[in-house]
């Protein structure tokens, strides 16, 4: 009988330290010996990553995005070798696998890779002998043998993508709190721990900023149907599962947390003729260059003009705007505007579609502490303000509590 599969993955927080490392290995230790064949998936030590992306800043402005990737991927290459000493010297039989040893193969965007394939062939022998296979998460390999890295936080997308190829019997996701919670424990002491909560639920919190799962790890999960269970790597106890609507009872008709999202800016393009195809001559070019648009606002025309202003995160502001005066100079618009230092605050739930009130108690809630709403979007499941970034602490407390989560 082979064993069942178990897909453990532990964040930077829970590999911070080399006394942390060891507490990581006795707890994989432990599911070794309960009867599981573990993969284990790491990102780097603490916040090795921030670290190296400082490094490159002081000695480029704008670093090749090939370079940073394979500089970034270094953070992985050191954590999972020291889990898999830390089990030898438990006396597991343990070895690591960078993502492309690992068969990650992912397309050739770097910095935001996606998962196009992967081949597991490494992995299943290497448990097949025994041994617990440590892999080093966030990175895989593209065509040309390109080391590619998946987006910040994109190791939960390495496990889950493992789980499912390897139709795991379970994946694990253990971080520095206790599972998904009503809103981001560090911003709102009340926040509540979830027990279940929905893959829809789930990406729309983790797109608008919830960082304690990687959105593209949510995808997969769901269209493998995987269970994920979020947990505390420090304490014991069980966490969040993230899982099918239909498996959830409780809490179904309502909102179901708040999430946020500093270092967001905004764009304009200002004075842009009201004419067909211009939306498409600003944007398609930011999607070439791999450059999210989010929440979009078009004003009514005025005398056969327009102002077209959306958002993208901080990172990409000002790339987006060289593009954009580009475009600008293209289509006859009068000018580029960029804003920055605002954030992104929304709440989330199954409960919003069909539901005007939600709106209305969302911009009440914003109003009554004097918090300016900027642009507004909304889809079926999420409400999205965008607003002053010094008041995004005060905004996700108003509408948690707002909200009664
Ligand atoms: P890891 O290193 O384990 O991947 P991350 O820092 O990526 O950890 O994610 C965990 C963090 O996500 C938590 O420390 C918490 O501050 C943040 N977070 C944001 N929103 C939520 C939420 N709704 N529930 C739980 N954690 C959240
Ligand atoms: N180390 C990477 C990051 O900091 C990947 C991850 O932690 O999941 O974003
Ligand atoms: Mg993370």
């Amino acid at each position: 009988m082979p064993r069942p599969v178990l897909v453990q993955k532990f964040g930077g927080t829970s590999l911070g330290t080399p006394a942390g490392i060891t507490r990581v290995g006795r707890r994989i230790a432990a599911s070794q010996r309960a009867g599981y064949d573990v993969v284990v998936v790491v990102s780097a030590m603490g916040d090795s990553t921030d670290r190296l992306l400082t490094l490159a800043s002081r000695v480029a402005k704008e670093p090749a995005a090939r370079e940073l990737d394979l500089l970034l991927s270094t953070g992985e290459g050191v954590s999972a070798p020291l889990v898999s000493m830390a089990l030898h010297e438990l006396g597991v039989p343990a070895v690591s696998l960078l993502g492309f040893q690992a068969g990650i193969q992912t397309d050739r965007r770097h910095a935001k890779a996606r998962i196009v394939g992967l081949t597991p062939a490494r992995i299943e022998r290497e448990l097949a002998a025994g041994r617990v296979v440590v892999v080093a998460g966030f990175q895989g390999i593209g065509d040309e043998m390109e080391v590619t890295t998946l987006g910040r936080g994109g190791s939960d997308t390495t496990a889950v993508a493992i789980a499912a190829a390897l139709k795991a019997r379970a994946c694990e996701i253990f971080t520095d709190v206790r599972g998904i919670y009503t809103a981001d424990p560090r911003f709102v002491p009340s926040a509540r721990l979830l027990r279940r909560i929905a893959y829809p639920e789930m990406l729309e919190l983790a797109s608008a900023g919830a960082r304690v799962m990687h959105p593209r790890a949510v995808e997969i999960a769901e269209a493998f149907s995987m269970e994920l269970h979020v947990r505390s790597s420090f304490h014991a106890g069980p966490g969040t599962i993230i899982c099918s609507e239909e498996a959830i009872m409780e809490d179904r008709n309502r909102v179901r947390g708040v999430a946020h999202e500093e270092h967001v800016a905004r764009l304009s393009v200002v004075g842009v003729p009201d004419r067909p195809g211009i939306a498409a001559a600003i944007f398609a070019p930011l999607a070439e260059a791999d450059i999210a648009a989010d929440v979009i606002v078009q004003t009514a025309s005025h005398e056969g003009v327009t102002d077209m202003s959306f958002t993208v995160s901080s990172a990409d502001g000002p790339q987006a705007e060289r593009i954009l005066q580009g475009v600008a100079r293209d289509i006859g618009a009068r000018t580029v505007l960029s804003q920055n230092g605002l954030a992104k605050v929304s709440v989330v739930g199954s409960g919003i579609r069909g539901q005007p009130g939600v709106a209305a108690t969302m911009f009440r809630a914003l109003s009554e502490r004097r918090i300016n709403i900027e642009m507004i979007s909304t889809s079926e499941v999420r409400i999205t303000c965008i607003i002053d970034a010094d008041r995004v602490k005060d905004a996700v407390a108003a509408l948690h509590e707002a909200f009664k989560l």
